[in-house]
């Protein structure tokens, strides 16, 4: 789960990791009060999407004071923000985030990323702050120092020092910033992030340390632990299709390509994607239907699926097991007549009663084109949709 900027920024504060002064705002003359409120003075105005590379895109602006701020607002909220994140839709602002303007002497780049291959956290640092860190890795992989925090134990002092001292700081500045290293570990553990990320971390004019952006993705799977976080869900910033899924108990995650796909089971699922890119398409979903997949479930599966206009073809691709075909196809034969389904459909069926569960299928008077094995059904749609 994603968090805006502001809430990442206010999580951070309470663990004592230093941010500016800010405020949200809904609308310019809110952004006036807010600038008015933090003195009258310099303030930078932040879109807040989830999305990053903002600053890039003209929703980061730094201005002079309250009025300007008013001016800056008035021309972000309601625009479509479109940055190397968002894809070509972009994202609407719906609100921004006030704050007290910072001088900036340098930036540096701060995360704390779970190494699921080591299976620890991994703290990163680099002297390359307020870029894409991705550039930063594939260009000048020396300017990226990182070190493992060992499960249950925290982060020691040294080794945020040795981080900072990477990145060429020294004297007060290395002292703040070992002590900022330290808070943003515990709370990587203590919230069980997937990613915490500070760039960029800024060397202040006055040689202090300040988080001047902040990024944070939370474990789903352990959101049950942390309910306070659960909350600062944005149900504006997640896929409607997806938050219709999840409200019928389907896992559907929507994808760039034009194959539909519905699948029973996780792990059928993501080899049924990697089949459909390997016979030369992409898909447009993950999609389980889990174990029970009934004529309502795979109604709701269709309806879904074809919410997403992308979709050019599906791939149905079942396993019987406990689930029958037979009742399965009879399923889909209804769904697919129930929900008017226009694009062609591939199935593929297997397992238990699959031959009675075929014969469904072509007696149905649907145009349902039949694989008896996953890589032909993927050859068939590919070639559907490839033309
Ligand atoms: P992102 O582009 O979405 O990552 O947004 P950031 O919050 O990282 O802001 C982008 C850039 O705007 C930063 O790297 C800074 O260079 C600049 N910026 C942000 N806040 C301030 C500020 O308070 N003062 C100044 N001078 N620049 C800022
Ligand atoms: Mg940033």
């Amino acid at each position: 789960m994603n968090v805006h900027e502001y809430q990442a920024k206010e999580l951070m504060r309470s663990f004592g990791i230093p941010v500016p002064e800010g405020g949200i705002a809904t609308s310019a003359d809110e952004a006036y009060e807010v600038a008015k409120s933090l003195g009258g003075g310099p303030v930078v105005v932040k879109a807040q999407v989830h999305a990053g590379g903002r600053g890039k895109a003209g929703g980061v602006k730094v201005v002079k004071n309250a009025e300007e701020a008013r001016d800056a607002a008035e021309k972000m909220i309601g625009m479509k923000l479109v940055t190397h994140q968002t894809g070509g839709e972009g994202k609407l602002v719906r609100k921004v985030y006030v704050e007290k303007a910072t001088d900036i002497d340098r930036e540096l780049y701060l995360a704390v990323v779970l190494d699921r291959s080591a299976e620890k956290l991994l703290v990163m640092a680099s002297p390359a702050g307020g870029m894409d860190i991705e550039a930063v890795a594939e260009k000048t992989p020396e300017k990226i120092f990182t070190t493992h925090i060992q499960p249950g134990l925290p982060l020691w002092a040294y080794q945020g020092r040795k981080l900072l001292f990477g990145c060429g700081l020294s004297g007060e500045a290395l002292k703040q910033g070992a002590k900022l290293i330290q808070s943003l570990a515990t709370l990587a553990w203590e919230k069980e992030t997937s990613l915490v990320e500070i760039n960029p971390l800024v060397v202040t004019k006055a040689g202090d340390l300040i988080a001047l952006d902040a990024k944070i993705n939370f474990d789903d799977s352990a959101l049950f632990r942390h309910a306070e976080i659960a909350e600062l869900k944005d149900p504006l910033e997640t896929d409607p299709l997806e938050l219709k899924a999840k409200s019928y108990g389907l896992n559907y995650i929507r994808l760039q390509g034009n194959v539909g796909t519905m699948v029973n089971g996780a792990g059928l699922a993501m080899a049924t994607m990697d089949v459909i890119k390997m016979a030369g398409a992409e898909p447009a979903n993950f999609l389980d239907a889990g174990g029970g997949a009934n004529e309502e479930m795979v109604s709701r599966g269709f309806e879904i699926i074809l919410g997403d206009p992308n979709v050019k073809a599906i791939l149905i691709n079942i396993f019987g097991g406990i689930l029958r075909c037979d009742t399965l196809a009879a399923g889909v034969v209804a769904a697919a007549k129930k929900m008017d389904v226009k694009v062609p459909l591939v199935v593929r069926l297997e397992g238990t009663n699959h031959e009675e569960g075929r014969r469904i299928l072509d007696e149905s008077g649907l145009d349902f084109t039949t694989a008896g094995t996953m890589s032909e059904a993927a050859d068939k749609v590919a070639e559907v949709v490839n033309g």
